[in-house]
């Protein structure tokens, strides 16, 4: 996705070839020889990828190679067995099931790790690690859907905003769920006001929600407390889509935002939630977290396992998956460790601050390309498209959108922990003599 076709194809030629098979070091980091004496013709230069990596702006995706100790923590997995042969996590992880070659002790660590950081209450959280933000999406989804259609009968009407992410239109075609959307405010953020005359207009109906805390292309976030008062008495669901701003805002003095619980009388703000962890965190490959309460849970899974037969693995698995990978969720436990989770507020303050700088930089002397930053607690800068020449050398991505009933072409910049100063100064200088 992040690389355009003219740039993988021009990376594949043969000149590109010699210099894969040469020993190279990958990461400069850690040493690998796994490229010498395996090279398969048509490989891209995988090293090329790496040098450009400083210069990817316009993808939420994390860049940065993982710390040394991560590496080290794969290896002592990779050598106590895992990844050697055939793990497999299917089921639940907070069960004891039948097929024991699993992580199933990690995930649920890891689980209970993460649902602290949101502020679920301790051991009444449920969860697993999943393929990507998206298969978090899914399950909040079709839990939503079965609470809701199994309370009221009725299938409940699915309400998002136009600034949400393209997989959840997707899910609701595969669910066949009526969808609902909600009117945006300036900012991308939902528009309170609407939502509440859309549920009035479709009152019959139970209602699942889907906010997004942290919109794709502007960085928008739905008010989880506006959407609560306009909740009240009616029967709902409420999933939060929070592939990228969940995994920093916690370490932010916006942390609040994601609090599950109510400090006040620890009743739910919202029922699920889904973060990716290829985005914020920079682990090596698409995964995500999914974490809802143990009580939804349950329900759930009373539905779940009318029509999911648990004769074969002997328990309701209470994921839509079967077959689920071991590794990720072993090596993913790195990143809940505290030095990691400390390292991750580092990671957080300096990518909203440069997120600052450049806004700061682009108002000043580059405010013909209208440069919009949501507020304090986003990484994203969009602004008027500049030249393709920038937009093809900064990977950055571009969408029409409308502007005084006017459609114009945006594009915008993800300030992402491998995004430097340096890099941005580049960037501003590229912009003003473009
Ligand atoms: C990226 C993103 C997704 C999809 O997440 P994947 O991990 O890529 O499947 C969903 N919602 C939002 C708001 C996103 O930014």
């Amino acid at each position: 996705m992040y690389l355009s076709r003219r740039k993988f194809l021009g990376l594949t030629g043969a000149a590109t070839l010699v210099a894969t098979c040469s020993p190279i070091s990958l990461s400069g980091q850690t040493p690998r020889d796994a490229l010498s004496g395996q090279c398969a013709s048509g490989m891209k230069d995988l090293s090329a990828l790496v040098r450009q990596r400083s210069t990817m702006l316009g993808y939420p995706i994390n860049l940065n190679f993982p710390p040394a100790e991560f590496f080290k923590w794969r290896e002592r997995l990779n050598t106590a067995g895992l990844d050697q042969f055939n793990f497999n996590n299917v089921g639940d992880p907070f069960k004891q099931g039948h097929f024991s070659f699993n992580t199933h002790d990690l995930e649920k660590d890891l689980i209970e790790r993460f649902g602290a950081v949101y502020g679920f209450v301790q051991k009444q959280v449920w969860g697993f690690l999943s393929n990507s933000g998206t298969d978090s999406n899914m399950h909040g989804i079709y839990i939503g859907r079965t609470l809701m259609q199994n309370r009221t009968g009725i299938l409940p009407k699915i309400y998002f905003t136009h600034e949400a992410h393209y997989s959840i239109q997707i899910l609701c075609n595969l669910m066949s769920l009526d969808w609902v959307v909600v009117d945006t405010e300036a900012d991308g953020n939902m528009d309170i006001g609407d939502l509440e005359q859309k549920l009035n207009a479709n009152a019959d109906y139970p209602a699942l929600i889907i906010a997004t805390v942290g919109t794709t292309f502007k960085g928008a976030i739905d008010s989880i407390d506006g959407i609560q008062s306009k909740l009240k008495g009616r029967d709902y669901y409420l999933h939060l889509d929070a592939a990228l701003f969940g995994g920093y805002l916690p370490h932010t003095p916006f942390a609040d935002e994601l609090l599950h619980s109510r400090r006040t009388d620890q009743s739910p703000r919202y029922h699920s939630i889904a973060v990716s962890c290829h985005k914020f965190f920079g682990y090596p490959s698409p995964a995500g977290l999914f974490i809802t309460s143990q009580d939804i849970f349950e329900e759930f899974e009373a539905q779940f396992a009318k029509i999911h037969d648990p004769q074969y693995i002997l328990q309701v698995p209470g994921t839509i998956t079967c077959s689920r990978d071991s590794v990720k969720p072993a090596e993913f436990h790195f990143f809940s460790s505290d030095s990691e989770l400390s390292r991750q507020k580092s990671d957080a303050r300096q990518m909203l601050d440069n997120a600052g700088y450049l806004h700061k930089e682009m108002l000043t002397h580059l405010k013909h390309l209208e440069p919009v930053r949501t507020g304090q607690r986003s990484p994203i800068v969009y602004f008027r498209k500049p030249s393709e020449e920038i937009v093809d050398r900064y990977t950055l991505a571009v969408m029409q959108s409308d502007r005084n009933n006017e459609a114009t072409a945006y594009a915008h910049v993800v300030v992402m922990p491998h995004v430097s100063k340096k890099t941005l100064d580049r960037f501003l200088e590229d912009l003003s003599t473009h």
